[in-house]
């Protein structure tokens, strides 16, 4: 059955040549070939791909864990900053061992560990400027797996210009998000609809207000589900809608993403 696939079909990498699955990927990825909607085309798919993670912490380390053991192509991981003690009790790419070592770099290796046929590019930066542009243009599919709303804001306008996907996470001590924001399509709303700069909201971290182990598990876990969907092109992605977890009531809702007809970011790229 293939109602789950997308009408008008196919992801972003509809274009790009698809890259043939050996003998050994048919046996890794068979509980994925046997998913109709995914099949081996839609493995093929992931294959080819390009992810681009930004920020490789809590939500970023289960994001890059499914989108390398479900064998997306290449996943490029930038983080500036190096494993403390701290991280250790919910960032699960690391170990004790990985204490002082750059995120980005400790992420590929771990990577590597799970799935030696995931190409893994490590940025250990602050994804800022030309660099964030070249990044983004580079990608199939962006992940903001990051802790502020300046880099937040940066990725969202490189996504809209460069007309990629961006799937957005965050989490703080119960509560989490995530969203699709998908420039391809021209009546999307992007993140600066939702949250518009200079609003004065108070940025909040882990670092003050703690954070709930699992729930950055689940956050990032449901963003790499929403990336390898947009991928494959299959099913109903979360763009428009903000998914919104209550992990102290374990209770879910959703609530629509108006598009801003005067956000600075988006409204003048469209028709
Ligand atoms: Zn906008």
């Amino acid at each position: 059955m293939s109602k789950g696939r997308r009408a008008h079909g196919a992801g972003p990498t509809q274009n790009q040549a698809l890259v043939a699955v050996n003998d050994e990927q048919l046996l890794r990825y068979s509980r994925h070939l046997l998913l109709t909607e995914l099949g081996v085309e839609g493995q093929a798919r992931l294959r080819a791909a390009r992810v681009l993670l930004v920020g490789a912490g809590g939500l970023g380390c289960p994001a890059a864990l499914y989108l390398a053991s479900a064998g997306v192509g290449r996943l490029t991981i930038a983080d500036p900053d190096v494993v403390d003690p701290t991280n250790l009790q919910r960032q699960i790419l690391y170990r004790s061992d990985s204490i002082g070592s750059p995120k980005a770099e400790s992420a590929r290796t771990a990577l590597f560990d799970v799935n030696p046929d995931v190409e893994v590019v490590a940025l250990p930066i602050r994804l800022a400027g030309t660099a964030l542009e070249h990044a983004v243009a580079a990608a199939d599919v962006v992940l903001d797996c990051s802790d502020n709303f300046e880099t937040r804001h940066a990725v969202n306008r490189a996504c809209v210009r460069h007309g990629r996907a961006l799937v957005s996470g965050a989490a703080i001590r119960f509560d989490g998000q995530i969203a699709v924001f998908d420039a391809r399509d021209p009546a999307a709303p992007c993140y600066h609809c939702l949250f518009g700069e200079g609003e004065d909201l108070e940025e909040t971290r882990c670092a003050t207000m703690g954070v709930f182990a699992p729930l950055v598990g689940i956050v990032g876990a449901t963003q790499a589900a929403e990336a390898l969907k947009l991928i494959a092109g299959v099913g109903r992605s979360l763009a428009g809608r903000l998914l919104l977890i209550d992990a102290l009531h374990m209770e879910w809702r959703e609530v629509r993403i108006p598009r801003d007809s005067a956000c600075p970011v988006c409204a003048t790229r469209r028709p």
